[in-house]
Order: structure tokens, then sequence, then C-alpha cells
């Protein structure tokens, strides 16, 4: 390396330059996106990096945002470029291997948390982990261990590192499961929560080029899109207490059909909560 290092300033400009044009012509504030990269990359907050722009940035950060940049003007989705995601208020790594946490999944764990307030020792399955955020805030947030599942070995990679980035590695255990296939059979939990893929492969062509380069598995169900809600609900009863609680995430637009799926699996006391934009997104019921 030869010369000064770049002050943070200088490392923003460059990065909004390199990401003007593309950011102009998808109708993007290519500003803010150079701050949100540089921000996540040295681990400060906006407001930091803006009082502080006349610091020295080390080489290897600076390799990173120029790396981050690069993959943003390849359609990649911010979160792959800087290998970082928020949920719940808690910071997790993620990578193409895994779905990246939304806002909307929050309301599954609310869920969760309203109903198990203030109870001990609780046992929670989480299907299809992806990048753990759902095991990884309920361990947080309650007093519980989590068994989660994925049918990708490399997502629970990802979803190891994240239990451990939180410090709940000792709560949850990780096992490779094709949904129930190899959870042994004596186990019994207080509820059972999952994010399962639920867009039928009739909508690909409406999804955002940057939400396809999320993994096909995590995104996409067979038939239409509520294969997954069958199955783990049909499943689900084997490994559930009597009082136990299954709770899903749904598509927008399946709050009725994953309801009459509960009701005709014999579960009682179906319920629904609304995200954010006010859409049905969480069905939750008792095994009963
Ligand atoms: N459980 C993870 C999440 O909610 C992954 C879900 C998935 O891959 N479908 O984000």
């Amino acid at each position: 390396m030869s010369g000064r290092l770049k002050t943070i300033g200088e490392v923003l400009n460059e990065a909004a330059l390199m990401l003007r044009d593309y950011c102009e012509k998808k109708k993007e504030d290519y500003k803010k996106i150079a701050l949100m990269i540089v921000s996540q990359i040295l681990d400060m907050d906006k407001t930091e990096v803006i009082l502080n722009k006349g610091l020295p940035v080390g080489q290897g950060k600076y390799e990173k945002i120029v790396n981050a940049v690069s993959k943003y003007l390849h359609d990649n989705p911010l979160q792959y470029c800087t290998n970082k995601a928020f949920f719940m208020g808690l910071e997790f790594y993620v990578d193409e291997n895994v779905l990246i946490p939304r806002f909307d999944t929050e309301v599954l764990v609310e869920v969760a948390i309203e109903i198990f307030k203030g109870k001990k020792n609780l046992y929670f399955l989480d299907i299809g982990t992806g990048s753990g955020c759902i095991a990884v805030a309920l361990c947080k947030f309650l007093d519980c261990r989590v068994l989660a599942v994925d049918i990708s070995e490399r997502a629970l990679d990802v979803a190891r590192k994240n239990a451990k980035l939180n410090g709940v590695e000792n709560k949850i255990s990780f096992i490779r499961s094709n949904l129930f296939e190899d959870i042994p059979k004596n186990l019994e939990f207080d509820a059972i929560l999952s994010n399962p893929p639920y867009i039928s492969k009739n909508e690909i062509f409406e999804l955002d080029q940057r939400v396809l380069k999320e993994p096909h598995i995590a995104l996409f169900s067979k038939e239409d899109g509520l294969w997954f809600f069958k199955e783990i609900a049909n499943k689900a009863k084997l490994y559930l207490k009597d009082d136990g609680y299954i709770i899903f995430e749904v598509g927008f637009s399946q709050a009725e059909e994953v309801k009459r799926i509960l009701e005709q699996s014999g579960y009682k006391n179906i319920k629904s909560r609304k995200d954010l934009n006010n859409i049905e997104r969480c069905i939750f019921a008792i095994n009963g």
C-alpha cells in the first residue's frame, strides 16, 4: 500500500460517484445508498459517519466498501453487499445462502412474545430458520430454548454464526432437516413457528431483480404457494403440546386460506395479526 489513507468523506464521495448513474436509472437516492454502505461497513451509525468525515479509512475497510458498491451495481440487495441485516433491533450476518430478514416477520416474533411473556423454560421449533432471525430473536426476548431446522446446510452455518453474534448459541440447537424428517419423534414444543417459502412460481415475473438474488428454495413454494402450510400444519400436531401454538407468517392474500388449512387440520382459536402495511401477516392457533 502506498500513499496516505483516504478519509471517510473522500470514500463517501467516491462511493456516491460510482453509484450515481445506476441509482438515477433506478430512481434511487445514490447519496443515501452510499451513506448506508459506508456506515454499515465501518460499523458506525449514519450520523457518526457525517460527523467524522475527516477520519482515515483503513485499507481493508476501503476495499470492502468498493466491493460492496460493485455488488450493488450488479443488482444485489444492499444487505448482501454489506453482509448485514437488522431484525427486532438485532444485527444479523446475511449472505446469498439465506433469505434477508423482513420487517413483516417481526410480527410473528411479537405474537410469540405476547403469548409467552413471563413463562419459563419454553421450547420452540423454528422450521426453515434461514438466517436464524426468528430463533435468535425468540431467545433474546423470551426464556426459551429453540430447535432450529433448515434443509440447507449453508443456511444453518449462517444461522449458527448469528446465534453466536447475538450471544445465544447455548440456547439454540441446529439440525439439518427437510421439514420434520430428521426431527426426533420424542420432542414436544410449546410452539412451532415458520416463515416458509410461500410465493407461487407464477409470481416469479412480478418480483424485483434484487429479490430474485435471494435463494429460490427460501422464496418459492410448490403448487399455489400453500404447500408448506398444509405440510407443516399437518405434521406439527405430532410435535406440539396439547396447548401448544402453531405460528405462521403468510403471504399477501393467503390469510383466509391458511386459516382454513389450520381449521381442517384440527387447530383451535385461530387468529391473525396485521403487519405495518395493514396486511394479515401472521396466523396462529392452538393445537387443541
Ligand atoms: N426464517 C427465516 C426468516 O424468516 C427464513 C425463512 C425462509 O427462508 N423462508 O427470514
